[in-house]
């Protein structure tokens, strides 16, 4: 197993390194944001311990070049910011786990083995139709060369209309398995949600729209390109 842990407070940094030491953890160490982001991208780490208070480069940073870079690899989140919106803005940004401190070391330890367990039978959750894939445990998706982490809504309206693909799904049926919402409330949530799905897929919008894998049908909702039958 190898860690990298990436906090500028030298006592917290020295009391981890020496409890994953204890466990068997090989850990590397780094203090800046940025150093860290650039060791994370090497790929040569297991899970990443990541503080979100650093000098040069803020962890919440850190953390979106690492998945927009389309790295699944699981990260806990480490900080004394321990409020809600903290906490969210970094699952949002894609942590795995989040640890508020002061923290035992036998807890980061349980929470790190236990992500590397689920992120080991992650192989299984992936969804894959032709280009388009999808893991169902990190919310990552990825398109040709793009990877992106999605968000529970974006995520659970993308599952829903790969596990069918070439089926045409009303807005009305999207409205109720996403949101729950039985009723037609005159919104354009569900286009807007496509929109930041295909924003999130194709950002700079230079790939071919043709071959896109979500295609609208006029007045009707929306489905995935079969491949079978589109190729
Ligand atoms: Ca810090």
């Amino acid at each position: 197993m190898k860690i990298l842990l990436i906090e500028d407070e030298l006592k917290i940094a020295d009391f981890v390194l020496q409890g994953f030491s204890q466990v068997g953890f090989e850990t590397d160490h780094f203090t800046q944001g940025t150093v860290g982001l650039k060791a994370a991208l090497t790929g040569e780490y297991d899970a990443i311990v990541l503080d979100l208070m650093l000098p040069g480069m803020d962890g919440i940073e850190v953390l979106s070049n690492i998945r927009q870079s389309g790295s699944a690899i699981p990260v806990i989140i480490l900080t004394a910011k321990g409020d809600l919106s903290d906490r969210l803005i970094g699952f949002e940004a894609g942590a795995n786990d989040y640890l508020p401190k002061p923290f035992y070391v036998e807890e980061l330890i349980a929470r790190v083995k236990s992500l590397m367990i689920t992120h080991k039978g992650q192989e299984n959750s992936l969804l894959v139709v032709g280009q388009l894939s999808l893991d169902r445990i990190t919310r990552r998706v990825q398109w040709l060369d793009h990877a992106m982490v999605l968000s529970q809504r974006e995520f659970t309206l993308l599952e829903y209309l790969m596990r069918t693909p070439g089926h045409i799904f009303t807005r009305k049926q999207i409205l109720k398995h996403v949101w729950a919402i039985e009723f037609d409330p005159q919104t354009n949530v569900v286009d807007v949600c496509i929109q930041r799905i295909k924003k999130k897929l194709n950002p700079t919008n230079q790939k071919n729209v043709a071959e896109f894998p979500i295609e609208s049908i006029r007045g009707v909702g929306y489905k995935i390109k079969n491949v079978s039958h589109d190729l």
